[in-house]
Formats: C-alpha cells, sequence, structure tokens
C-alpha cells in the first residue's frame, strides 16, 4: 500500500468518524420523538398512578402550591421529570416504559428548573 492509498483510507475514516459524531445526536432525537408516541398511556387503575394521585386531566386534581408555582399552573407539560415533546403525551421517568399526558399531574410534580 503506497502513501496516496494510506492518506485516502485515512481520509475516509476520518469523514466516517464525523459523520457518526453528528448523525449520533440527531439520531436519538427522532427515536426519542417517535418514542413517547409509542408508548401506552399511563391506565386509570394503574398501581403507580393512584399511589402518584395521578390523572390525565390536572384540573381535575387538587394541587397545592409548590416551588412557588401555583397549583393550577401545575401540570406534566412543566414537570422537571417529564421529556419535553411535542405530542400530547410525554416520557415521564416515574412511569418508565410508559406516557402521561401533557396536561396531566401527579403529586410528585416538581418545577422544571
Ligand atoms: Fe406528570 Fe411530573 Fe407526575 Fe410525571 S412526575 S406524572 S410528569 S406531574
Amino acid at each position: 500500500m503506497n502513501e496516496r492509498n494510506i492518506d485516502k483510507n485515512r481520509r475516509r475514516a476520518l469523514k466516517l468518524a464525523a459523520s457518526s459524531v453528528v448523525a449520533i445526536p440527531f439520531g436519538g432525537m427522532l427515536a426519542g420523538a417517535a418514542f413517547a408516541e409509542d408508548l401506552p398511556a399511563v391506565a386509570a387503575d394503574d398501581p403507580q398512578g393512584i399511589a402518584l394521585k395521578y390523572v390525565a386531566d390536572a384540573t381535575t386534581a387538587e394541587r397545592a402550591d409548590k416551588s412557588g408555582t401555583p397549583g393550577a399552573d401545575q401540570t406534566c407539560a412543566n414537570c422537571q421529570l417529564s421529556t419535553p415533546g411535542d405530542g400530547d403525551q410525554l416520557p415521564c421517568s416515574l412511569f418508565p416504559g410508559k406516557s402521561v399526558a401533557k396536561g396531566g399531574w401527579c403529586s410528585a410534580w416538581a418545577k422544571r428548573a
């Protein structure tokens, strides 16, 4: 193998490495976007949901003011434990493998930083 071929192979390897570095974060974002839609919603009889007083419609819950946020302003959409997204459902770290309603709420609500 001559030096010209080595340079060509090196260039090819560097291009591949650079495109991988760029592609990985975008791939992760796309996977996250599709992920929330694919997750089943937390059911009304979900034991974890019952324990945390989860409701899909926050307006039906008695929400006390917390961390300077009035109860009426607390929803899964602005909770630290949810992953922001465009759909109506969001992943929540307290309900792995499931999704919560953007307009939902539970007693573990925490102000998003
Ligand atoms: Fe919604 Fe936050 Fe409770 Fe998860 S922890 S269900 S995002 S209020």
